[in-house]
């Protein structure tokens, strides 16, 4: 990782960074355990722009988390390719390689339980070995500065942290490795409305300030359009995109947007096509069940 690639990252909202352009090109994964040939994804293909925060919404079984684990490196797909920046991240003959350009936050915390948060957001950029320790703790301390004062919570163990507070210090952990692409696996799944709404204002803030491509998976279609400049809704299984839609409402998000016009008329659009989806799953369960 490179300080340009830190400086132009910087900025504003209307700020996207020169790096993070990801193609998915004609991607197909079959699980195939036993013979039991589970065609989880075809023919997916999409393109996501340099700082685009797109959100992947389906109903469950269609491939959502097969396409994240592709992307994050923990996978290969079966057919496809995925190149980020012009190189060739993912195929069937390449074995699978996570890295800290493409770092995931799940559902359930990962933060290490005996490291303090400094220690923890401090972690990956210290194994690289190409940062030291005082250069690497002055970085961590300023984004977690910059994330609505967290450097106050530095020497905290993840232990003494609302669930909240853990997954926005994990974000701020993947963020410091300045990746190409951030992956966000429901991350806010388990939390009531009200703290839901507070993790994503933060998530935007945290956007809007140090802007990088984004995949957002969730269940959540509000979520969904709240943050995302992109929805798409992935087919029942086998996975691929049914629709890909542009969320054209400005930054930075309101809640009074959600009673606009323009939001209503979108998250009709979308409510559509996940309905469908989920009814075309629910019937292939029933059948399969038969
Ligand atoms: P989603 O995240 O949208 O719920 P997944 O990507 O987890 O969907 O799964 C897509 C399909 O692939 C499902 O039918 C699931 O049962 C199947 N699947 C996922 N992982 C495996 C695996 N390791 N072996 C066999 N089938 C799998």
């Amino acid at each position: 990782m490179s300080e340009s690639q830190n400086t132009s990252a910087a900025g504003s909202a209307s700020d996207r960074p020169d790096f993070g352009r990801v193609s998915i090109s004609d991607l197909g994964k079959v699980y195939d355990p036993e013979g039991a040939n589970v065609v989880a994804l075809e023919h997916c293909d999409l393109e996501f722009a340099p700082g685009d925060f797109v959100a992947i919404v389906g109903p469950s079984g269609c491939g959502k988390s097969t396409l994240l684990n592709i992307l994050a490196g923990f996978d290969t797909p079966t057919s496809g390719t995925v190149t980020v920046d012009g190189t060739l991240l993912a195929a069937a003959d390449k074995p699978p390689k996570p890295g800290p350009d493409r770092v995931v936050v799940f559902q359930q915390g990962a933060l290490f339980p005996w490291k303090t948060v400094i220690e923890n957001v401090t972690y990956g950029l210290l194994k690289q070995r190409n940062v030291g320790v005082s250069e690497a703790r002055e970085r961590a301390m300023s984004l977690l500065a910059k994330a609505g004062g967290l450097d106050r919570i530095a020497d905290a163990y993840p232990g003494q942290l609302s669930s909240g507070m853990q997954r926005r210090v994990e974000i701020l952990r993947a963020l410091i490795n300045n990746p190409r692409m951030l992956l966000l696996d429901e991350p806010f799944r388990a939390m009531d409305t009200v703290n839901k709404a507070r993790m994503h204002q933060h998530l935007l803030d945290i956007f809007a300030a140090d802007r990088k491509t984004i995949l957002f998976i969730t269940h959540d279609l509000e979520e969904a359009l709240f943050l995302a400049d992109r929805v798409v809704v992935m087919t029942t299984r086998p996975g691929t995109v049914r629709l890909d839609i542009v969320i054209d409402l400005p930054r930075p998000r309101t809640r009074e947007m959600m009673l606009s016009d323009e939001y209503i008329r979108l998250k009709q659009q979308t409510i559509e096509a996940v309905h469908e989806e989920a009814r075309k799953a629910f019937e292939r369960g029933e059948r399969e069940m038969a």
